[in-house]
């Protein structure tokens, strides 16, 4: 099963993208502030972040810096959620180490868009790695089985 996490400090807001992805079947996990959101993240390892970028405690630009900061972290997509509306807001947050972007309020194709972009990737790095260990040997076991 897929986890989502929802960082968003808006209750409504929650309520609404946590129905959308129960809807598709994902198991939802929620954050109200950035620092919540850094602390489930370690504690229930999701799939997929879904990130508010107006928040208390850490705004969701802090969030994704301190992500791509930590090792364990890193490779988590995160995709950023939000309601700015002014030119250039768009390039600014592709350009700060999100995987993608959603604004709101959020509607249910773009978001299942950037929900199967970003899993489906994911999913062909699991496959790729699956035939590198499969029934061939790998070359580290076989160089210890050769001595
Ligand atoms: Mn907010």
């Amino acid at each position: 099963m897929t986890k989502v996490l929802i960082a968003e400090d808006n209750a409504v807001n929650r309520e609404l993208l946590r129905e959308l992805l129960e809807t598709r079947g994902y198991i939802v996990l929620e954050a109200c502030d950035g620092q919540e959101a850094l602390h489930m993240i370690e504690l229930t390892q999701p799939d997929l972040l879904l990130l508010d970028i107006g928040m208390p405690v850490l705004d969701g630009f802090a969030v994704v810096r301190k992500i791509r900061e930590n090792p364990r972290l890193a490779a988590l997509p995160v995709v950023a959620v939000t309601a700015y509306a002014m030119q250039g807001d768009r390039e600014k947050i592709l350009n700060s180490q999100f995987d993608g972007y959603l604004s709101k309020p959020v509607n249910s194709r773009s978001l299942a868009e950037e929900l199967d972009r970003l899993l489906s990737k994911r999913a062909d790095q699991d496959v790729s790695q699956n035939q590198a260990s499969g029934s061939q040997p790998s070359g580290k076991a076989q160089a210890a089985r050769e001595g």
